[in-house]
């Protein structure tokens, strides 16, 4: 049997746990190429920790170089086109043939066109995060804008849970009677994809906190200089400091190489996450899987990581010649923080028929130390 080459595009959640799981069940003579533009890899769930200056940047992050010592080849390059017809990802210095390809390029972020959006700050980003947790220790009153410009985006419950922990934060220096919190979104509810019941378990956390709640909100401009949000309705909100979500779509390369469909996204099979080309796969956040709600699967690390799992068994029983067995099941679990050393879990079955089963767990302080304990796994288990 000839040596294959499974090319893994993006050394993010999905691209980390898809290598080191292809290198594990391959034999040395098959190679297993990571490229990423980036050699750090951030443990996102923690950066809303990272904005409140509870945990140093430095303490979230794994080397993907690090993987060579387990034989997996990283490539620290920008992938600038994928050759679908010649089967090779299209570096700035070489090429990489492949015989499989798992995509996991994550999402490209903008602005949408939204004018003024690009001056807010955000915690989407580590760097993002970091910058933040200066402006935010700066800001002593005013009003915070939480403001979340389209749908999807990563991890639902993230800007949600932003808010509840600039309440605790602002409670805990003894400002919070000072600042004002305020969440925007297009979204009729939070976490519409996890049904009514936890829609309104959210808005009682929310509000329990008094941290103001605007759906069905599209935001339309922003005026950085008069400091105020113009909505599509007409109605604007003033802020002191805007906390933007930032707007999501697929990579350029990705939609360049013909790999999206009508949503944007890269269509997969439910099951395998194969893609119309042979031997190539999507999974996390490029990917768009549609639920029996009629909504897509939300991008979270969680589904990634499972994606990658399935997609390296198959391609590695494909190699040996065995035949491919393991499907995606679509359960996933997310933490919600609240403050106070406590966190929610919204957990469920996402794939489940006619609609997802999906339910939130009252917040605790053994979900917050499960989540610590579970930064703390994942940066050690895969570096
Ligand atoms: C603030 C925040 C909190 C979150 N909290 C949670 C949570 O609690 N639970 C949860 O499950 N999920 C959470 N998520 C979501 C989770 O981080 C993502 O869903 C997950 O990272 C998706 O994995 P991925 O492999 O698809 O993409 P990513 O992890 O984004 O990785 C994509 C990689 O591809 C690389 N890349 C892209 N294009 C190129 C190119 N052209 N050339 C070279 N490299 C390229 C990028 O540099 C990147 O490293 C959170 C996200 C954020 C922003």
């Amino acid at each position: 049997m000839a040596g294959k080459t499974v090319a893994v595009m993006g050394g993010g959640v999905g691209g980390v746990v898809a290598a080191n799981r292809l290198r594990q069940l391959l034999p040395r003579e098959h190679r297993v190429v990571v490229v990423d533009r980036n050699p750090i890899h951030a443990f996102a769930p923690a950066f809303t920790w990272v904005m409140l200056g509870w945990q140093k940047a430095a303490r979230i992050v794994g080397d993907l170089r690090h993987l060579r010592r387990r034989g997996i080849e990283v490539l620290i390059d920008e992938v600038t086109s994928l050759d679908m017809e010649r089967r090779r990802l299209v570096l700035t210095r070489q090429e990489v043939p492949f015989d499989y390809l798992v995509l996991s390029p994550g999402v490209e972020y903008g602005t949408g066109n939204v004018p003024g959006l690009a001056r807010a700050w955000t915690f989407y980003h580590l760097d993002g995060a970091e910058a933040l947790r200066d402006e935010l220790e700066k800001l002593r009153e005013g009003r915070i804008v939480i403001l979340i410009p389209s749908v999807p985006y990563k991890c639902p419950a993230a800007p949600y849970e932003a808010a509840l922990l600039l309440d605790y934060y602002y409670r805990k220096r003894g400002l919070r009677d000072r600042v004002d919190i305020r969440l925007f979104t297009p979204e009729p509810q939070p976490l519409p994809v996890a049904g009514p019941q936890v829609g309104e378990q959210v808005l009682e956390l929310l509000s329990a906190r008094e941290v103001w709640f605007g759906p069905r909100m599209q935001v339309q401009s922003v005026d950085q200089d008069a400091r105020t949000v113009t909505f599509a309705d007409g109605s604007q909100v003033a802020f002191d400091l805007l906390i933007g979500v930032p707007v999501h779509s697929a990579p350029r390369v990705v939609r360049e190489a013909g790999l999206t469909g009508d949503k944007g996204w890269v269509e997969v099979d439910r099951d395998t996450l194969s893609t119309a080309w042979e031997g190539v796969y999507a999974i996390g956040d490029v990917t768009h899987i549609p639920l029996a709600n009629g909504l897509p699967l939300p991008k979270a690390g969680v589904f990634a990581h499972a994606e990658a799992e399935v997609v390296a068994r198959n391609i590695a029983a494909q190699i040996e010649g065995r035949p491919e067995s393991y499907t995606f099941a679509g359960q996933g679990q997310c933490f919600l923080e609240t403050g106070y050393r406590r966190a929610a879990l919204v957990q469920g079955d996402f794939l489940a028929e006619p609609e997802p089963r999906v339910s939130l767990r009252a917040p605790s302080l053994f979900w917050h130390l499960v989540k610590a304990g579970f930064a703390r796994w994942w940066l050690w288990r895969w570096f």
